[in-house]
């Protein structure tokens, strides 16, 4: 009866216009790796709610950690002290580089964006901030202007102070322009510069140079990037691309802002923090999403310096880092290093992208395949020569059909043209075999109905 109820939700136009399939999927619960809709059919969830049920649905330790919580302190705001919000800092700080040391608590991802350009206005004395184009930083009025992807964005006037520049992406080059001034190419895997002579990273920087010398020459307050764009389509940069511009931008005086909402607490396999691909260190590192497996949670760690000018202003967030939060978060960090959930990224993140590397090779509209541990992207195209990214109603197609057959997947990029693949990191072998063969199936019958 109650599963019938739930069908017969009336369910909310705006939502349900966010909702990826035709017949939308009710879910009723979870564990792990899986969801059961309220049928009782069994899906395996590749997407983990956008990349943020970390550890797996209802994971046990987490779950029992939670509910001892409930029964103990659930608020108290943090102008008093308890126990769980300090051991959940030194527990969060021991994942990070110096000098980032100073944690602040929010409850979600555009929180700690806001907070982050805030602290970084207070530091620096300038105000403007530059993003990089298919950025997505979260939906308050404040990170919605750092968000460049129009996908999201309202058709209102962004915040002030917030510019955008060319997204360097290993696959397309410079959105609309070759990647090379020597090369008239698209990509830089197509270039035929040799590594070392290869013009592309001078010419990336250029575009930011020129954001300097033409719109905001010395006032630049922050440099927000996501160490791999996820909404944008799982976009990666050229090597050395972010080492360039924050040099760049620590010269012209601003902060560095890592948002690590999707790439964070060991996603890309190799690393904790999508950052360390890059072999940076950022002034700011933003997180939300899997911080907590779901629950609402979100961080900013800098410095003892920034931290230094902004404890000149009042911070204030009645539920940031509540008694509740804060186990749930220790418990995820807890998990993630008993059970060795990082490796298994990277374990079978590798095993994964291998296995998408043969659907690439078999159909044309596979454009590309890439990502690092479990933060996969593979992006559709009309054909391998144009590149022209599926449409819209072709994606759709492939995903129903990929959900029909029991695998939940997600979408991004600038026309929705990438599918994403960012499951709960507790995800099997098994799991990804499964799920490489559900996608084969629906690319099989997408290309027979063509
Ligand atoms: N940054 C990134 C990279 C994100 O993916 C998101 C959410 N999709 C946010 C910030 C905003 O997080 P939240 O939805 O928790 O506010």
């Amino acid at each position: 009866e109650r599963m019938l109820e739930i069908r017969k939700l009336n369910c909310n136009p705006m939502t349900m216009k966010v909702t990826y399939y035709k017949k939308p999927v009710f879910i009723h619960h979870g564990f792990m790796q899986w969801l059961w809709d309220v049928d009782g059919s069994r899906y395996l969830d590749m997407f983990a709610g956008v990349a943020t049920v970390s550890v797996g649905h209802c994971h046990p330790k987490v779950t029992k950690t939670a509910q001892e919580q409930l029964q103990r302190l659930w608020h108290t705001t943090a102008i008093y002290v308890y126990p769980q919000i300090q051991e959940y800092a030194e527990k969060l700080i021991s994942h990070l580089p110096e000098p980032l040391k100073v944690v602040y608590l929010t409850n979600s991802g555009s929180e700690a964006n806001d907070l982050a350009l805030l602290m970084a206005r207070l530091h620096t004395g300038n105000f403007d901030a530059i993003t990089l184009r298919g950025s997505y930083h979260g939906g308050s009025p404040l990170a919605m202007g750092l968000t460049s992807n129009t996908l999201y964005k309202y058709p209102v006037p962004s915040s002030m102070g917030c510019y955008n520049t060319m997204c360097p992406d290993v696959f397309r080059g410079l959105w609309g322009g070759s990647h090379c001034r020597d090369s008239p190419v698209q990509t830089i895997r197509e270039c035929t510069c040799s590594a070392d002579q290869c013009h592309a990273k001078e010419c990336y920087i250029q575009q930011l140079e020129e954001v300097f010398s033409t719109t905001i020459p010395n006032r630049i307050a922050a440099f927000f990037t996501e160490p791999i764009q996820g909404l944008g389509g799982t976009v990666q940069y050229p090597k050395n691309f972010l080492k360039d511009a924050y040099k760049l931008v620590r010269e012209k005086g601003g902060v560095c802002i890592a948002d690590e909402v999707q790439t964070g607490f060991g996603r890309t396999g190799n690393h904790f923090w999508g950052f360390q691909t890059h072999d940076v260190v950022p002034d700011i590192v933003t997180m939300a999403k899997g911080i907590a497996n779901g629950f609402p949670m979100g961080a900013v760690v800098t410095s003892e310096e920034i931290a230094r000018s902004f404890a000149k202003g009042l911070h204030f967030n009645t539920f940031g880092g509540n008694p509740l939060a804060c186990s749930i978060g220790s418990a995820v960090l807890d998990t993630i290093k008993e059970e060795r959930i990082q490796e298994n990224c990277a374990v079978v993140g590798t095993h994964l992208l291998k296995e998408l590397a043969k659907l690439r090779d078999k159909y044309e509209i596979v454009g590309d395949v890439r990502g690092k541990g479990l933060h996969i992207g593979v992006e559709m195209v009309t054909d391998k020569a144009s590149r022209d990214p599926l449409p819209p109603e072709a994606m759709a197609q492939i995903m129903e059909d990929t959900k029909d057959m029991g695998v939940l997947i997600g979408k991004g990029g600038l026309y929705g043209q990438t599918f994403r693949i960012q499951p709960p990191m507790c995800i099997t072998k098994e799991d990804a075999d499964f799920s490489v063969a559900v996608f084969d199936q629906a690319l099989h019958n997408y290309t027979e109905r063509r």
